[in-house]
């Protein structure tokens, strides 16, 4: 890596929640919904060290799915509605809980990757003077 450029280390939680590059903060991260971009248009950082995978994806499916069934669950419980009031309170939920958080996760879990890997001096050095 140059050593032109030096950057204080930013939270991954802040970037990687927003979308942002890791490093500066600033470059967006996804071209897509989910779909990322080669590097950073800001700072250049080369986004090809990234391994996300579908794990993020299945992490929150999961999550999500044990929510709204819980939910579910417990509204029969305690109000027994009709199914199609089931349909209707479900599946915007799910579609809520699935594909919002989705991308947050994905960028925060990238965030830490690349966070992690900074720290190995691996992508960058360390952003103390
Ligand atoms: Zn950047």
């Amino acid at each position: 890596m140059s050593d032109q450029h030096h950057f204080a280390p930013l939270s991954p939680f802040a970037t990687g929640l927003a979308g942002r590059c890791p490093r500066c903060g600033k470059g967006a991260l996804f071209q897509g919904f989910l779909t990322l971009k080669p590097r950073c248009e800001s700072c250049g950082l080369d986004y090809s060290f990234i391994d996300a995978g579908d794990g993020p994806a299945i992490f929150v499916i999961l999550f999500a799915g044990f929510v709204v069934v819980g939910s579910a669950l417990a509204v029969e419980v305690l109000y027994q509605p009709p199914y199609w009031l089931h349909a209707l309170l479900w599946i915007p939920l799910v579609l809520l809980v699935t594909l919002g958080p989705l991308r947050a996760t994905k960028g925060l879990l990238i965030a830490l990757q690349f966070h992690h890997k900074a720290a190995e001096g691996r992508l960058d050095r360390p952003g103390r003077t």
